[in-house]
């Protein structure tokens, strides 16, 4: 029996090597699955004879923890870049005025990630991420999934370590995308982000079933081989059957451009995402008199290709709304492959960016994708623009609840103004009963989104018309928390004007300007009633706050949000009369431990009164108001002879 488990062992290993290796399968499918099925079938009766290379046991035993950290006995190297055939040239001349002889390869750069493969014996027994170049991490179990990877070598020196980039091939990379799309999970920017989020998989199962591929490029070590050239250990690396980069070996500067650019031209057809090439100094004696800076060698350099650029046609615009209100205008392109992806829209970011540019729909652009960043449009292709094409212009109502829009402050942004907006809703009731605002305790921005999910919340006023069976079933402890949060509510209501006016939140208008707007106006009607002239004369209210503030009154949505509050019995008055201005023109200082009113509450009640709180005593300070212990503020005062106040004088003050 053990000779045939030796030999099923050795004939399907074979069949993985030719099949995801050499890329020509030799072996049926169906004759591998059946060889793979006896295999394990005798594995399972004996299994004293199971070889450490059985293509059964490729996904190994338990999730971990976390990864251990591995130091490396040869450091993973970093490259220095250059970005133009001059800067190459430049590099290549400089090594070949020393030395005229050298010899140079060409390999693409594979974007993904930098592992190293250990071999004891033959055995696989570890691999590791690049890390930091000096420690990485033991991503062994993960590794053993990626089938091109040889467990066991034949003819292996007694320690090998190699390195090699592992990547997700692009089909790959597809196929995961459209699986998180159909499951609603968040979709991988590109190839290389996805291979390592899986390389990083704590359960090897998972990263099993990511379809992850290595192609090796280096030997870090081989205990006993001497080699003279990188050339001949890639070719010893093929023969010990890894998968091994492609390489060019040059001598000619125009030759290894051509490269360079052929690798580029090719990239298409390759099966991984690549981002450069790397040219590399082929003779080992020569490396080593050229030697390393701090972190990278000086005998290669990483040549990066420059984004892809493609045309591709816009074949609509569409607006999104984000939860601050914010437009944000987007190009449906007819699908195009760039970097390894395949883009169907590209962010138009706002009306300038269009207009600029004169984007329309239905016109050829041209499109960019560098790296992670998000597909852009470079520009129009005039000469292919259909005859009905007409500029393109932001829409003047909010796509999704109708709402006008209008400029932000610095023109940049177009912004819907429906104070219920279901784009916003959450945000703009989550501002309505914050602390500063309405201040309703207990109701979360968690709470917010369940009441609006069930529907229970479509305006920030919605909150007042709550009941007891509306929100009993939030919480699992159920009435309780329930009748704390309605009281909660129900107090609400009788929080001041101004606080109110900040809770609308309508553009520019923060808690300061609501107690102006608040002392001012005296109750809301006499606001609502504002004209923007009105407004504008207040101190404190630029022009564009006060048509922001005329404007949000004047729409249905706010309108009927009002309607709503008054109707539940929201306090519309200032509490203050407008007219006592009994502490026009002075400064007052809070110092020590104040027990009778919170230093929050006195600089309300000095600012309703029309006076100023300061932080620091000087000249101009006409009383300060003393707590407890009070230190160098106190001592500071009676210097420059400002007169102090106990806490009962400042009270008799405010009567
Ligand atoms: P960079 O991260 O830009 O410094 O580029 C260096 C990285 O390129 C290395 O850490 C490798 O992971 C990666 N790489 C991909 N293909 C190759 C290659 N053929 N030769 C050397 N490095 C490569």
């Amino acid at each position: 029996m053990k000779e045939r488990i030796l030999k099923l062992t050795k004939m399907l290993n074979e069949a993985n090597y030719q099949y995801y290796v050499l890329d020509d399968p030799k072996m049926p499918d169906f004759e591998y699955d059946r060889l793979l099925r006896e295999l394990e079938n005798l594995e399972g009766e004996y299994p004293q004879y199971v070889q450490p290379d059985t293509p059964t046991q490729r996904v190994g035993g338990q999730a971990l923890s976390k990864f251990e950290k591995v130091t490396h006995t040869v450091p993973l190297m970093s490259l220095q870049d250059v970005f133009s055939l001059e800067e190459l040239d430049d590099f290549l001349s400089k090594i070949l005025e020393s030395y005229p002889e050298a010899e140079f390869t060409v390999e693409p750069k594979i974007d993904g990630l930098s592992v190293a493969l250990e071999y004891e014996n033959g055995l696989f027994v570890r691999g590791a991420t690049r890390g930091d170049g000096v420690v990485g991490e033991d991503v062994t179990e993960n590794l053993k999934t990626i089938p091109s990877i040889p467990m066991v070598i034949e003819n292996a020196p007694a320690r090998l370590i190699v390195r090699g980039e592992v990547y997700m091939p692009k089909k790959s990379f597809e196929k995961l995308n459209e699986r998180q799309e159909r499951e609603g999970k968040a979709l991988f920017a590109n190839p290389r982000n996805a291979a390592a989020g899986s390389l990083r998989q704590l359960d090897p199962k998972i990263a099993a079933q990511r379809g992850l591929d290595i192609l090796i490029f280096n030997v870090q070590y081989a205990e006993g081989v001497s080699f003279d050239s990188h050339s001949e250990s890639l070719q010893y690396l093929k023969n010990l059957k890894f998968k091994v980069i492609d390489w060019a070996l040059l001598h000619q500067i125009d030759k290894i451009n051509d490269e360079v650019l052929r690798i580029n031209e090719n990239r298409e057809k390759l099966t991984c995402d690549i981002d450069g090439a790397v040219i590399k100094v082929n003779r080992l004696s020569l490396r080593e008199r050229l030697g390393n800076t701090a972190k990278f060698p000086r005998w290669a350099a990483a040549y990066k290709y420059p984004p892809e650029i493609k045309p591709t046609v816009v074949e609509d615009i569409v607006v999104q709304v984000g939860r601050t209100g914010v437009l944000t205008p987007k190009a449906v392109v007819k699908p195009v492959r760039l970097a390894g992806t395949t883009v169907t829209n590209a962010t138009l970011h706002n009306q300038d960016f269009i207009s600029e540019r004169d984007i329309r729909i239905g016109d050829t652009v041209l499109i960019r994708k560098a790296g992670e960043i998000i597909p852009e449009i470079l520009e129009v292709d005039i000469s292919k623009r259909p005859t009905d094409a007409v500029p393109y212009k932001l829409p003047s109502a909010c796509p999704v609840c109708g709402a006008p829009t209008q400029k932000d402050e610095d023109g940049a942004f177009l912004r819907c103004t429906g104070a219920a907006c279901p784009a916003q809703i959450s945000r703009i009731i989550e501002h309505f009963v914050s602390r500063d605002a309405m201040d309703v305790e207990g109701l979360g921005g968690a709470i917010v989104d369940s009441l609006i999910e069930k529907g229970l919340l479509k305006t920030p006023a919605d909150i007042y018309e709550l009941t007891l069976d509306d929100v009993k079933s939030l919480w699992q402890s159920g009435e309780t928390a329930a009748k704390k949060l309605l009281d909660a509510i129900e107090k609400s209501k009788q929080q001041d004007l101004s606080k109110l006016i900040f809770a609308l939140g309508i553009r520019q208008v923060g808690a300061k300007t609501g107690k102006v707007l608040a002392k001012h106006f005296g109750n809301l009607d006499n606001l609502m009633a504002a004209t923007e002239e009105d407004l504008t004369q207040i101190p404190d209210v630029g022009g564009i706050t006060a048509s922001f503030i005329y404007d949000w009154f004047r729409q249905e949505q706010s309108q009927a949000i009002i309607e709503k509050l008054r109707k539940n019995g929201v306090n519309f008055e200032s509490k203050v009369a407008v007219t006592d201005t009994r502490f026009a023109g002075m400064t007052f200082v809070l110092t020590g431990a104040l027990t009778k009113f919170t230093r929050e509450e006195a600089t309300e009640k000095i600012e309703l009164f029309g006076g100023k709180a300061s932080g620091s005593v000087s000249k101009k300070t006409t009383y300060v108001v003393v707590g407890e212990n009070a230190g160098s503020k106190e001592r500071k005062a009676r210097e420059l002879n400002i007169p102090i106040l106990s806490e009962d004088e400042f009270l008799n003050m405010l009567a």
